[in-house]
């Protein structure tokens, strides 16, 4: 049974549709990318699961319960955990303080869950009392990361994790995004780095224009000549 089904959803903001017929499945332990270029609807999906947005058709089934439409709190109850793009952090409040934030599920494990997060992201514990702004861009996306990691989520969504980081520092996150998948947490994430992101995936889809055009695992997408051509610039 796979961990996440997200069977045939239909997607609208308002009357216009974005997302048509879309399907994708993770399973336990996994890492998977979903992939695509500006505007192809990967945010749109992730918003679909973690309770943002309503599909108007389909199902999204987590644990074999259909999900589609819960609310927010109630799907990272459920153990989902969404980092958005952009990261959302509060930059005149400590690192330690927007790390508490991400734990409203259950503040009474806080502290134990805290110890796991500064774990995978030493530098976080280091400097647990300065403001997040003091961050460099690298370091402030790990803080997103590990606030989503404080719900001791079984799935993590990552939307875009690495956009907008020096090379250097985009390696740094997707070291850390296979740290926690070792760690035991399943991995969704939405990536333009396409080259990356199949490093570090099991499997992966291609979506366009609101429709999913292609599946496979991370080596069969790697060397498809259609993902090629569009993304790896061949
Ligand atoms: P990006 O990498 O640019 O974020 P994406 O693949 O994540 O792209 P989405 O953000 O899911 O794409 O957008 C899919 C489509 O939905 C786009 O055509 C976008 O313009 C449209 N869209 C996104 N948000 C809204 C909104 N709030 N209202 C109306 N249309 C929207």
């Amino acid at each position: 049974m796979a961990l996440l089904e997200v069977d045939s959803i239909d997607v609208s903001y308002g009357n216009v549709q974005v997302l048509w017929d879309v399907s994708l499945s993770v399973d336990r332990g996994e890492t998977v990318a979903l992939l695509g270029a500006n505007g192809a609807g990967k945010t749109t999906t992730l918003k679909s699961i973690c309770g943002d947005l309503t599909p108007t058709a389909g199902e999204v089934r987590y644990k074999d319960e259909n999900i589609g439409g819960m609310p927010f709190e109630e799907v990272v109850e459920k153990g989902i955990a969404h980092v958005p793009e952009g990261r959302e952090i509060f930059t005149e409040s400590s690192i330690r303080e927007n790390l508490e934030l991400g734990a409203y599920v259950d503040r009474s494990g806080m502290e134990d869950q805290l110890a796991e997060v500064y774990k995978i992201f030493p530098r976080l514990e280091e400097r647990a009392d300065q403001r997040a702004e003091t961050l460099s861009g690298g370091e402030q996306q790990m803080l997103a990361i590990g606030r989503g990691l404080m719900s001791d989520p079984d799935l993590l969504l990552l939307d875009e994790a690495s956009l907008g980081l020096a090379p250097v520092l985009v390696d740094d996150v997707f070291e850390a995004i296979e740290r926690i998948n070792k760690q035991g947490t399943t991995v969704l994430l939405v990536e333009q780095d396409i080259y990356n992101a199949l490093r570090v995936a099991d499997r992966g889809y291609v979506i366009q224009t609101g429709e999913m055009t292609l599946s496979g695992t991370a080596e069969e997408l790697a060397a498809d000549e259609r993902v090629k051509e569009s993304y790896l610039g061949a």
